[in-house]
């Protein structure tokens, strides 16, 4: 059952109905598309930098020109194509990236150059217009056709569509289901949806979920026709200009202005929600506050200038604070799901629907969902967070992010207790889940020079990297997720939800993976035995809810399992290299040596006077060393004395920039970017973490795919970079595809011990040899790339083990 018939509530039941469920039911309070949807300006475009979410357009632009055929309903759909302008080098550095995406999600772009932006576009004044990224199969359609016609498709295949009925409330049901209480009645599902746009915040609060989104008000202005838009015969393409931070086109032979206020960009209705009787209306209009972006969009369409205005629409658009839609499973019990956040939805809600339809129905979506899940915030999202970020997610609508740049507003809601002493020593923070974690240390103060190539933290990178691999390093991780697995029957249940053999000894630990019955890596854990019926488990700091559900939900009914979440209670340090252990031995008398604290074992030792420290010795550096997971409160003494004891020994900090460079010279693989809902153990060539000698769930599945092979598997690139590494989703070319596209990359960076520009990429199976040779597509460059065997750096783990040497 889904609550709201916007685009993005009529999406997703068009694609259940296709996926076969043909018994959901949307629910909405007045007529479909009176939300939001019906006053979009309909731009469908296709630039964007996530591949996930590029194949979400991609499928909406192929999809709703075939509409009227599939559904019989009337779409007009207008692909006059778009053109993004740029005015900085930047901008044409991300428009290089963006182009390797668009290789790879199959849609047609072009860079192209002044002279052909004219030729396309011949009313635009572009003296400041460096380059434009010319995506063909862009277009714009009417809104309320395309959420009519997935309604009608639907209901063609038996879903229902009820419309002036108000939901007033969801409870959950003692059985799992879901009541669902209208104004006409109650509905009892299985699964619930909220789709319900502006007041999906109130809908979610009904269930006690917190749902990041801020109504911001958005406005385009229409002028009347235009003699010289009446004379032409081929509709003008889209244009999207950060120079006026608005989109131009062509409306009915007049003009088309939807403007993105920087300053003075606010939350419609004062950050209440509408009114439940807020209908098909639009908000008075402010276009004072629009005089300055008007103005620019006037010096580039002077057109515009010239016409007068006919129409002004305002309205409430949802943001969210990453400016990516919420759509998966809400935290907490199962099958609430939510689908709601969009700021692009006329475009999204095809893409959208259809691959939280496959989720729904089939359990994993083909694309990966990370980036959509609503899990992906927690409670530190708070209101005033939500607004603050998502007006700036607004305001920088046309703005550039280079890798790595993020807001400034929202700050600070989650920082360890060393944050003041990290932050003196220089330390450059990025927010993850909420938290402020180190990239890198700065001592010079100036901060990090964003940039899609390689940039002022470069030096510093390999200085902490060099520390590591010959000296000691330390570094702040408590944003570790953490977990007590806990009950006489913890054993069992991690056994059958773990791919790995759980350890049988306390104090050993191992990494496991969860998979779904399909094989896929749901999960990616590092379990500690601390009792045969108590276990610490860790994750990656943005699976906090995510992996609270997948463990939670995997306990079986009469399953004497409890799941608590211990996050804020540890700080963790690493402290790794070759002289971790001299550091760590003059902070504690605890056994130090391979005999009594061996690798992959875990001990409770004392450390400067702080009992209970759990020193886990595992790292993700490839080094010798500790993770020490400390009570939060007592972390600044342990850390000021192993500062201390460093000293002489050359300690350095190191952050997380380091951390990904390091740990691609031992080939670790990371959650989120080679392991991924997409991939199962074999194609990431992670199979000796399962112990087909037992049963765990997903090992029919990865069996079988061991046994006939996966259709990609995973590589270790050696990529001869220029000045840019790899960040991921860079297509991968073969001598025998030529043009085509064989594979795709997940992340990389340059590996300072090893001299070497290093990546991860899924290929086709058949090419995935040590020794092959490829080419990777890195910001406009062809580079070579070739398959490495073995790790660059320690292959054998001897330093880990701390074997050889000291
Ligand atoms: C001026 C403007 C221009 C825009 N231009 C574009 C564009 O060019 N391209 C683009 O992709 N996007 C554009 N957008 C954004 C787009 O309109 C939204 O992203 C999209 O409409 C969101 O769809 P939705 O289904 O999530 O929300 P909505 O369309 O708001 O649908 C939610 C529905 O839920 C119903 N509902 C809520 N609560 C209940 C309840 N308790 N019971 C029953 N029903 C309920 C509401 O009545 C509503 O109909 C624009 C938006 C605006 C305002």
């Amino acid at each position: 059952m889904i609550i709201g018939g916007g685009v993005m509530g009529a999406g997703l039941l068009y694609h259940l109905a296709l996926e076969g469920w043909h018994d959901a039911v949307l629910v909405e309070k007045g007529e479909l598309t009176s939300g939001s949807t019906w006053h979009a300006a309909g731009q469908c475009p296709h630039f964007n930098s996530s591949l996930n979410m590029t194949r979400v357009h991609v499928y909406g632009t192929e999809l709703y020109p075939k509409l009227e055929a599939l559904t019989g309903q009337a779409v007009s759909w207008h692909g006059c194509g778009g053109i993004r302008l740029a005015c900085t080098d930047e901008e044409v550095n991300w428009f290089k990236q963006v182009y390797g995406v668009s290789r790879l999600a199959g849609y047609e772009a072009h860079i192209i150059g002044p002279a052909e932006i004219r030729e396309r576009h011949p009313f635009l004044e572009i003296g400041n217009v460096k380059a434009g990224f010319l995506t063909v199969s862009d277009g714009h359609v009417a809104p309320a056709d395309i959420t009519m016609a997935m309604a009608a498709g639907a209901r063609n295949l038996g879903a229902e569509v009820v419309r002036r009925t108000r939901v007033l409330d969801v409870n959950l049901l003692p059985s799992g289901e879901w009541r669902v209480i209208t104004e006409k009645g109650d509905i009892v599902c299985q699964h619930v949806v909220n789709a319900a746009g502006s007041y999906c915040d109130v809908v979610g609060a009904w269930t006690g979920h917190k749902v990041p989104i801020a109504n911001m008000l958005h406005h385009y202005v229409i002028t009347e026709p235009v003699k010289e838009l009446i004379d032409r015969k081929e509709e003008l393409p889209v244009i999207r200009d950060p120079w006026s931070h608005a989109y131009l086109r062509e409306e009915t032979n007049g003009i088309l202005i939807g403007p993105y206020e920087t300053a003075t960009a606010h939350v419609c209705w004062d950050g209440r929600p509408p009114r439940w009787d807020f209908e098909s209306e639009l908000i008075a209009p402010e276009l004072d506050r629009l005089a300055p972006f008007l103005e620019r969009a006037g010096e580039r369409f002077p057109l515009f200038g010239r016409a007068g205005l006919k129409n002004v629409v305002s309205g409430a658009i949802t943001h969210t604070p990453d400016g990516t839609y919420l759509s998966g499973p809400a935290p907490g019990p199962r099958n609430y799901w939510m689908h709601c956040g969009a700021s692009v939805g006329i475009c999204q809600g095809g893409g959208a629907g259809k691959y939280l339809a496959q989720w729904m129905v089939h359990g994993q979506a083909e694309i990966n969902m990370r980036e959509f899940d609503p899990r992906r915030f927690g409670d530190w999202a708070t209101a005033d967070y939500t607004a603050a970020v998502s007006v700036a997610d607004y305001q920088h609508m046309y703005y550039c992010y280079k890798p790595g740049e993020q807001h400034e507003v929202g700050r600070e809601l989650r920082t360890s207790s060393l944050h003041g002493r990290l932050k003196k020593a220089g330390a450059q923070f990025a927010q993850i889940f909420g938290w402020e974690r180190a990239r890198w240390y700065d001592p010079s103060g100036t901060g990090e020079a964003y940039s899609f190539k390689r940039s002022n933290w470069w030096d510093k990178v390999r200085e902490e990297c060099l520390a590591v691999r010959d000296r000691v390093g330390l570094m702040d991780l408590s944003t570790f997720a953490k977990f007590e697995i806990t009950g006489p029957d913890a054993l069992a249940f991690l056994e059958r939800i773990c791919a790995n053999r759980i350890p049988a000894r306390d104090g050993r630990l191992i990494l496991g993976h969860l998979l779904n019955e399909s094989g896929v890596i749901e999960s990616e854990l590092t379990v500690t035995r601390l009792a045969p019926d108590r276990f610490y488990a860790l994750s990656a700091a943005a699976a906090q809810l995510y992996d609270m559900d997948q463990l939670r939900w995997r306990i079986a009914p009469g399953e004497r399992v409890a799941v608590s979440d211990v996050t804020d209670a540890y700080g963790v340090l690493v402290l790794a290299g070759p002289r971790a252990r001299d550091v760590l031995s003059s902070c504690t008398a605890a056994d130090l040596g391979n005999a009594g604290f061996p690798w992959l074992s875990a001990r409770e030792i004392t450390v400067a006077g702080i009992e209970g420290v759990r020193a886990l010795r595992v790292n993700y550096v490839g080094e010798l060393g500790w993770e020490l997971h400390v009570p939060m409160d007592r972390m600044p003494v342990v850390f000021d004395a192993l500062v201390a004891a460093g000293q002489p020994h050359g300690l350095r900090l190191f952050g997380t920039y380091a951390m990904n460079s390091l740990r691609m010279e031992k080939a670790y693989r990371g959650w989120g970017a080679e392991l991924t809902n997409e991939i199962g153990l074999v194609a990431a060539d992670m199979e000796r973490f399962a112990a087909f000698d037992k049963d765990f769930t997903g090992r029919a599945a990865t069996l079988r795919e061991k046994q006939q092979g996966p259709k990609i598997r995973l590589v270790y690139l050696a990529v001869d970079a220029i000045d840019n590494d790899s960040y991921g989703n860079e297509p991968i070319y073969h001598a025998s595809a030529g043009d085509r596209p064989i594979g795709v990359t997940t992340g990389g960076a340059f590996g300072h011990k090893v001299g070497q520009s290093l990546a991860f990429g899924y290929v086709e199976t058949s090419l995935a040899r040590p020794g092959e040779r490829f080419e990777v597509l890195l910001m406009g460059n062809r580079v070579n790339a070739r398959v490495l065997a073995e790790p660059a750096w320690d292959p054998e783990n001897r330093r880990i083990r701390a074997n050889a040497g000291r």
